[in-house]
C-alpha cells in the first residue's frame, strides 16, 4: 500500500487522542537537573528507564557534581552502576563527560546539540532529551519506542533514525515535538509494543498505516 502522508490534520487528532490516553506522559527518568538528566539518559541507552531510576537515586545523591564524579575511579563507578547494560563504557564515557563539563562548561550543561553531541557518550538522541527535557528547547528524540510508533502509524516512513526524526519535524509542528517524543514513547511502551502490538485495544486504529496493511492483508487470504 502507497504511503499517504497524514493531513495536519490527522496529525493533530493522534495527537489529541494521545493525549486524551496518557495525560501523564512525560519524561521517565527521574531527574531533578539538567545534570542528572545527561547522565541518566547517557546510562539508559539500552536499559530501562526504570533500570536507571533504581541506579541513580543513590548516584546523585553522594556525587551530585560533575566534580563529584571525578572523585570515582573508572571501577568505583561500574561498580555503582554494574546492573546496567554496558556498565564499563558508560562509565567511561560518563567520567570522560565530566571531565569536559568541569573544564570546558564551568561544571554545566551546556544548551547547545553542537557542544551536547562532542561529549562522550551523548548522540543525537540523548541530545535532543537533554535540550527539550531540561531547557525546553523544542526537539524529537528518535527512541527505540518513537521510530517504531511513528513509522507504523504513516507519521514517518524510513528505516532511518535521523531520516524518521527529519519527518516528524517536518510533520509536527514546531511546539508540539517535545510532548509528541513522550506520547509517542508512552504509547511503544503501553500498547504499541515492539512484538504483537495490541492494536484490539489501540484508540489509534482508524489512522494506523500499519493495522490498514494488516487488515488488507488478511483481508486478501
Ligand atoms: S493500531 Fe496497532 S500498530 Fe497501529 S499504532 Fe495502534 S497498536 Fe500500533
Amino acid at each position: 500500500m502507497p504511503h499517504k502522508r497524514k493531513s495536519f490534520e490527522e496529525v493533530q487528532e493522534i495527537l489529541n487522542i494521545l493525549e486524551e490516553t496518557y495525560p501523564e506522559a512525560r519524561c521517565e527518568l527521574n531527574h531533578e537537573n539538567p545534570f542528572q538528566l545527561l547522565i541518566a539518559t547517557i546510562l539508559s541507552a539500552q536499559t530501562t528507564d526504570k533500570k536507571v531510576n533504581q541506579v541513580t537515586p543513590d548516584l546523585f545523591s553522594k556525587y551530585p557534581t560533575p566534580e563529584d564524579f571525578l572523585q570515582m575511579t573508572q571501577w568505583e563507578l561500574e561498580e555503582k552502576i554494574r546492573e546496567i547494560g554496558l556498565y564499563r563504557s558508560k562509565a567511561a564515557n560518563i567520567l570522560k563527560t565530566c571531565r569536559i563539563l568541569v573544564e570546558e562548561y564551568h561544571s554545566q550543561v551546556p544548551s547547545e546539540r553542537e557542544a551536547l553531541m562532542k561529549l562522550p557518550g551523548v548522540g543525537r538522541k540523548t541530545a535532543n532529551v537533554v535540550l527539550s527535557n531540561a531547557f525546553g528547547i523544542p526537539a524529537i528524540a528518535v527512541d527505540t519506542h518513537v521510530f517504531r510508533v511513528s513509522n507504523r502509524l504513516g507519521l514517518a516512513r524510513s528505516d532511518q533514525v535521523a531520516e524518521t526524526e527529519e519527518q516528524l519535524m517536518e510533520t509536527i509542528p514546531k511546539e508540539q515535538w517535545s510532548s509528541a517524543h513522550h506520547l509517542l514513547i508512552f504509547h511503544g511502551r503501553r500498547i504499541c509494543v515492539a512484538r504483537n502490538p495490541k492494536c484490539g485495544l489501540c484508540p489509534l486504529k482508524q489512522y494506523c498505516q500499519y493495522y490498514a496493511e494488516a487488515k488488507n492483508l488478511s483481508g486478501n487470504r
